[in-house]
């Protein structure tokens, strides 16, 4: 072979190694390219752009909705967002009325905000009722949203014996048997429970609130006594007590019987209705004497969480 061929042939096989090298290159690079403009197409990436972090774009992807995404990108960026879905009792769907609410309350902390609306507490009391879920069970709820049937009557109503209770009473027996196994226990540590007032029908609430209404006017009734259908005695699973020494509202707070229930009520199945510094939640004033058959499994949990009851129902069980 001559030199001059064989220089031609090495010339080509250069060529042809540096075509096959380039094509190598543009296409890694239109990869690249291709990878970043679907990037570009992400949410995560409008987010970002937006001046969100990678880390609060990929919260907010998980806690929100696609729809409520597309609403964000057409929004400034708000600071306060990830505080509200990084909130332990967030619920996706109240995401909008935690945005209202928030930004009509900025006074609020946050587990507030969210506490609040949850529980329906961003409205008036009584402003928008719903009817109560009858199909709950032990874990019925009664509240200033939620309202039961004039002609709900509580499944296996029994008669509390005179032993137990001043007057005539009645509450759901399996709240009965769990009573009794609590007082029991609380009479071994020398203390005494009173049932003072358990079940009530709708006509007798309707007639209390009514006294007070026509008395006193609405506003004042509405502080003394829940609107009929909207009081927790109607449940059959409800009751006040009182102990020895004890009996009245104001100063039941101070019995022992008061510190015991605190410390062991849950055990039994029973939890503290209306608990000091929740009235924004509940809808009541401190009640120390009203406790509230729940069953011991969400007693315990209630107790641990330190929630009430109207803020257990609307994340685990609504
Ligand atoms: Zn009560």
């Amino acid at each position: 072979m001559k030199i001059g061929n064989h220089l031609k042939i090495k010339k080509k096989a250069i060529y042809f190694l540096a075509g096959i090298v380039a094509l190598f290159v543009m296409t890694i690079l239109g990869i690249q390219y291709y990878n970043d403009y679907k990037y570009q197409q992400t949410y995560e990436f409008k987010l970002i752009e937006k001046g969100y972090t990678k880390e609060e774009a990929t919260i907010l992807l998980e806690k929100i909705k696609e729809e409520k995404i597309l609403e964000l990108l057409n929004e400034e960026k708000k600071d306060y967002l990830i505080s509200i879905v990084t909130e332990k009792y967030y619920l996706e769907k109240n995401f909008d009325q935690y945005l209202d609410f928030y930004e009509k309350n900025k006074k609020h902390g946050m587990y507030d905000i969210i506490a609040m609306v949850n529980v329906h507490a961003n409205q008036e009391w009584y402003e928008k009722i719903e009817e109560s879920d009858t199909t709950k069970g032990n874990l019925l709820l009664v509240n200033k949203y939620y309202q039961l049937k004039e002609d709900y009557v509580p499944d296996n109503l029994v008669s509390v014996s005179n032993w137990y209770c001043y007057g005539t009473n009645k509450i759901t027996k399996e709240a009965y048997d769990a009573f009794l196994n609590m007082y029991q226990k609380a009479e071994e540590q020398n203390i005494k429970l009173i049932i003072n007032s358990s079940y009530r029908d709708f006509k007798s609430q309707e007639a209390t609130y009514n006294n007070l209404k026509n008395s006193f006017g609405q506003k004042k009734a509405d502080s003394q006594a829940a609107r009929p259908g909207h009081s927790e005695h109607e449940t059959g699973l409800a009751f006040d007590i009182f102990s020895p020494g004890n009996t009245t509202t104001s100063n039941f707070k101070d019995s022992e019987a008061y510190q015991w229930l605190k410390e062991h009520a849950n055990e039994y199945g029973f939890i503290e209705r209306y608990p000091e510094g929740k009235e924004y939640l509940t809808g009541y004033n401190f009640e120390s004497w009203h406790w509230r058959y729940v069953g011991t499994e969400i007693a315990n949990k209630i107790k641990e969480e330190q929630i009430t009851f109207d803020e257990y129902y609307a994340y685990y069980l609504e």
